[in-house]
């Protein structure tokens, strides 16, 4: 049997675990329902990070978008990104205090 990542059966936007991890750069924890958590998975993950060096976004990637975004993966990616972005400086913020 293959191994059924997608469709998520996501039902919130955020969780418990997304609000500890807007004050952790790393927070290790995610809940499979939450499209926040998703977001934040992806973000520090080896699919978008290989996009990222490939200059475009890889076929497994774009599925994983649309398992939790649907049609409006494109919006999907921005999140992540931004997501990206914010983990990235929390890190250094970190490093810094
Ligand atoms: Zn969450």
């Amino acid at each position: 049997m293959t191994a059924a990542i997608l469709p998520l059966e996501i039902d919130r936007d955020s969780c418990d675990y997304c609000k500890v991890a807007q004050e952790r750069a790393d927070y290790p924890l995610y809940r499979a329902q939450c499209r926040g958590c998703a977001v934040r998975s992806l973000a520090c993950g080896p699919m978008f990070f290989q996009s990222g060096l490939d200059g475009s976004l890889s076929a497994p990637y774009r599925k994983a978008l649309c398992g939790i975004f649907g049609d409006a993966w494109r919006q999907g990616h921005d999140l992540v990104k931004a997501e990206h972005a914010r983990v990235k400086a929390a890190r250094q913020q970190e490093v810094a205090s």
